[in-house]
Parts: structure tokens; C-alpha cells; sequence
């Protein structure tokens, strides 16, 4: 068991901190870091620049057929393009959040996010990887803190990327995308049943990182 490669599911909502201890503790196992929430926004990114519009599935259908979403050295292209710095922007934000929704979107990503995880040593992170992505992981973690902490954070964010942000717009565009994440019918954001909740509002980020690597290793022995 203890060199056991694991499959370690990360979900939570936005700005909840996971992206960064999901990178972490990768980096401190030798594991592969998969960032769903990336491979959607890619997605819709590119959904969009055909003018495909959320509601039309044959187009999303048509589309899935042949996209082609990678991670390649650390970027994530679509098509084969590095798309890794537009995926960031609020356009894309909103743009995920809505995409993702739709059952020929999700299907496509989530057969790809199976596929990747095939060969175990992965730490995947989004919204339902623990609950409909990877059920039978052998750990699950639900990654949360309050919007208020959460939209802080975002705003530090884009404000240390030199752009413009209001700290009340960004929590306000948080709670819609929670609401959008936990009302849809397909992959609601939800803890899964056997996962362990972290709550990081108040903590600093590497303590998070600390409590979750010592819950690894207690069970990997
Ligand atoms: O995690 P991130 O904020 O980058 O995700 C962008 C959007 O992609 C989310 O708002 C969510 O709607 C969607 N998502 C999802 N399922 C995942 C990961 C992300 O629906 N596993």
C-alpha cells in the first residue's frame, strides 16, 4: 500500500484554494495534477469562437467529436492551441460556467478525464470528481471556505496580475457560479459521500497543504 500510486480527487467551489493545494501536493508525490476546470474552460473558449451557441447540442456534439483538449508541459491547448493565459480571463469565467452544463460537453470531458487518470498517480481537481468523474478514488477531499474568503482571494489575484477588479463584483460573480454549479441537474457541486471536508476559511493555504498530505500518508500506512 505505501507505494500504492493513489488517485486523490480535489472538488470545491471557486477560490476555495484547491488549484494551489491540488498543484502541491502533486509536486510532493510525483503525481500528475489534472485541472478539469481548465479542460472546460478550454472547451468554451473554443465553443465560442465557432459561434456555437450553450444551447445548440448537435453543435456541442459536433464539436466534442473532433476537440481536442491537452495538457502539454504545464499549458493547456485546444486544437492545438496554448490557451492557457485566455482561459483566465472573466469572459471565460462565465463562459465555463455555462458550457459545462451541457450533457454533450460533459460527457466528452468527463471520458477524457477517466482516460487520464487509467495509469493511477493522479490529483484531479473540479466540481464532481469525486462524486461522478472517479467514485471509486482511493481519496476524496472537498475543498471549501466562505464566498467572502473565496472572492478575496480572486480579487488579490487579478490584482497582483495587474488588472482592474471590484472586491463586491468578484464575490457576487462567485455566488452565481456557485448557484449555477450546485442548481444544474448534470454533475452538481457536492461533497461525495466519503470525502473529507476542508474548510479553509482562516487558514493559510500551506496549513491546508500540511493536513492533507497527513491525511495521505496515515492512509497509504
Ligand atoms: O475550477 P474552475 O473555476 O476553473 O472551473 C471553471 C468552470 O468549469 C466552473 O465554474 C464549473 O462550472 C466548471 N467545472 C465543472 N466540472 C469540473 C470542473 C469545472 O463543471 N469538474
Amino acid at each position: 500500500m505505501a507505494n500504492k500510486r493513489l488517485n486523490i480527487t480535489m472538488d470545491g467551489p471557486a477560490g476555495s484554494g484547491k488549484s494551489t493545494v491540488s498543484k502541491l501536493i502533486a509536486k510532493r508525490l510525483g503525481y500528475k495534477y489534472i485541472d478539469t476546470g481548465a479542460m472546460y474552460r478550454a472547451v468554451a473558449i473554443r465553443s465560442h469562437e465557432l459561434n456555437i451557441s450553450p444551447d445548440d447540442d448537435t453543435g456541442l456534439e459536433q464539436l466534442c467529436k473532433t476537440v481536442k483538449v491537452e495538457f502539454v508541459d504545464g499549458k493547456i491547448t485546444v486544437d492545438g492551441r496554448d490557451v492557457s493565459v485566455e482561459i483566465r480571463t472573466p469572459l471565460a469565467d462565465g463562459l465555463a460556467s455555462v458550457v459545462s452544463s451541457r450533457a454533450p460537453i460533459r460527457e466528452a470531458m468527463i471520458a477524457l478525464q477517466r482516460e487520464m487518470a487509467q495509469v493511477g498517480g493522479v490529483v484531479m481537481e473540479g466540481r464532481d470528481i469525486g462524486t461522478v468523474v472517479l467514485p471509486d478514488a482511493d481519496l476524496k477531499f472537498y475543498i471549501t471556505a466562505s464566498p467572502e474568503v473565496r472572492g478575496e482571494r480572486r480579487h488579490k489575484e487579478r490584482l497582483a496580475k495587474g488588472e482592474e477588479s471590484d472586491l463586491n463584483q468578484v464575490i457576487e460573480s462567485i455566488r452565481e457560479r456557485d448557484k449555477r454549479d450546485s442548481d444544474r441537474k448534470l454533475s452538481p457541486l457536492k461533497p461525495a459521500v466519503d470525502a473529507r471536508i476542508v474548510d479553509t476559511t482562516g487558514l493559510a493555504i500551506l496549513d491546508v497543504v500540511d493536513t492533507v498530505l497527513r491525511e495521505i500518508e496515515e492512509y497509504k500506512n
